[in-house]
């Protein structure tokens, strides 16, 4: 094992992934005491449902299965551990005051059917999140159910189309830049709009020129992402909302990256009519299979008529209440209210970070993506050098030249003890490293960032074939990540 840091290893056997391996007849990890109460006929309760035996359930002692969860769960990588420079996704560090706080008993066991009476305190929580929300956005109103960003995507762009309907003509096109997330394209075809591509221009913008070229009266919405995919913010974008408009169309903006804007500008103020926001990205709750995903859609008040049922009210008493009389709302996009467990935590993340927390944080995060491209500027080719906001987006242009590429260096940087930054994306930069290091990271852990990334760059000229073979200190190395997606085995079976 070669040029490892930071990681430590043990030796393991090729079947120590496998509980099932362990098993052997008979043993338990616990057992129950004796009966000491009359016993029940199972088979009458159950009747046909009763289970005879286990069927192929591993036997195994409770060392064994408490080694066997503990070691797996070190297999894997977490914001925990270490830095996550996972581009476009902000993998920033969860506080675990925001845990502490969901699982206040009273939240974590509330139920959507509970009366509206006793149920006062989780609508104060949703409709003070919703305050929060509509206040940092610059925006009108707000729906808190849709339970992904793909999803406020889906959300905003049925609100669009309910709108354009409302007037008289759904009409048919979405303009998209090239350099959007793929999640938006998919989303205008979804919803049935046929999908017109934006040429970005040398700055890495939209070009304004062309996109006063393809707007007309066919065209519903733009699909913005500020900043974009490249960390650059859209300088033009009063321009671009004023050319939306002048035709009557809408400006919706793809809202994953405000962990560069909150508490500096709103989108609101600057012409964005609908929008998204990722809790699971900038609000701090977690995500990458550490929970569930929250997309709230902000809108303008033009809009709010549309927004998906029931929202929030305040009733002439002062109790909160459930809202379902909207004739004109897209209707229901998730059952019951969204992903509660969410905005506890983001609203705990709002309220202990205040406003002037929240501006540090957009600062901080700024700040780290361009101590990052400082620290790696002429190391790796930076396509464009249009100013960074959150992010930084270079390519393997140099490495190349060697035979290695994003991919590779990513796999690299495996052993070196941090996760891969993006890999490929965004689409308009051939061969791109996207890195984004959120302010959760101290300048101690972006040098050694910095380090292990000018470390492999050196390793490429030297001995480029260590780098294809990365990693080198995983349980296992390259996967054949294509069958694994296409043909994944779900279900273990005996010989497998
Ligand atoms: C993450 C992301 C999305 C999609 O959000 P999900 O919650 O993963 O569905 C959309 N657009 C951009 C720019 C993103 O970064």
């Amino acid at each position: 094992m070669k040029h490892m840091t930071r990681k430590a290893t043990r030796h393991v056997n090729q079947n120590e992934g496998l509980i099932f391996e362990k098993s052997s007849a008979g043993k338990a990890a616990w057992k129950l005491p004796p009966l000491d109460v009359p016993e029940v006929d199972t088979a009458k309760l159950l009747g046909s449902a009763e289970r005879k035996d286990l069927g192929n359930m591993p036997e195994v002692s409770e060392i064994e299965i408490i080694r066997h969860f503990t070691r797996l769960s070190t297999w894997n990588y977490a914001i925990d551990l270490g830095m996550y420079p996972l581009g476009s996704c902000t993998m920033k560090y969860n506080p675990r005051v925001n845990e502490v706080v969901s699982r206040f008993e009273g939240l974590a066991n509330g139920h959507p059917y509970q009366p509206e009476k006793i149920s006062q305190g989780a609508l104060r929580i949703l409709k003070t999140l919703s305050d929060c929300l509509v206040e940092i956005t610059g925006m009108d109103a707000i729906t808190l159910q849709p339970a992904a960003g793909a999803h406020g995507e889906l959300t905003g762009l049925l609100i669009v189309r309910a709108y354009h309907q409302a007037k008289g003509n759904p009409r048919k096109k979405v303009l998209i830049p090239d350099s959007a997330h793929g999640t938006n394209p998919a989303t205008a075809a979804m919803v049935g709009y046929s999908v017109e591509n934006l040429k970005s221009n040398p700055k890495g913008m939209v070009d304004v020129a062309a996109l006063a070229a393809q707007m007309d009266e066919d065209v519903a919405a733009l699909m913005l992402t500020n900043p974009n995919t490249l960390g650059v913010f859209e300088q033009e974008i009063h321009k671009i909302a004023e050319i939306m408009h002048a035709k009557g169309g809408l400006l919706y903006m793809d809202g994953a990256n405000m962990n560069a804007l909150v508490g500096k500008v709103r989108p609101g103020d600057f012409g964005v009519d609908v929008m998204h926001l990722n809790l699971h990205k900038t609000f701090s709750t977690p995500h990458g299979g550490g929970g569930p995903g929250s997309g709230p859609v902000a809108v303008k008040q033009t809009l709010e008529p549309f927004l998906p049922k029931p929202v929030v009210i305040t009733k002439p008493d002062g109790a909160l209440a459930f809202e379902y009389n909207r004739p004109l709302s897209v209707g229901r996009v998730r059952a019951f209210y969204g992903n509660f467990g969410m905005f506890v935590r983001a609203l705990a993340y709002i309220l202990a970070n205040g406003p002037d927390g929240l501006r540090q944080t957009t600062e901080d995060a700024v700040l780290n993506a361009n101590y990052i491209r400082k620290g790696l500027e002429g190391i790796y080719d930076l396509p464009y050098s249009t100013p960074t906001m959150h992010e930084v987006v270079f390519s393997d242009k140099l490495q190349q030249k060697k035979g290695v590429k994003t991919g590779d260096i990513a796999k690299r940087l495996i052993d070196y003890g941090f996760h891969p930054y993006t890999v490929s994306f965004p689409l308009i930069v051939h061969g791109a490293l996207m890195i984004e290091p959120t302010e959760s990271e101290s300048v101690e852990e972006m040098d050694l960032f910095i380090e292990a990334m000018k470390a492999i760059a050196r390793e490429v000229e030297e001995d480029p074939q260590m780098v294809l073979d990365a990693p080198h200190s995983t349980r296992v190395s390259r996967l054949d990540e294509t069958t694994a997606a296409r043909k994944p085995i779900l279900r273990w079976k005996p010989g497998n």
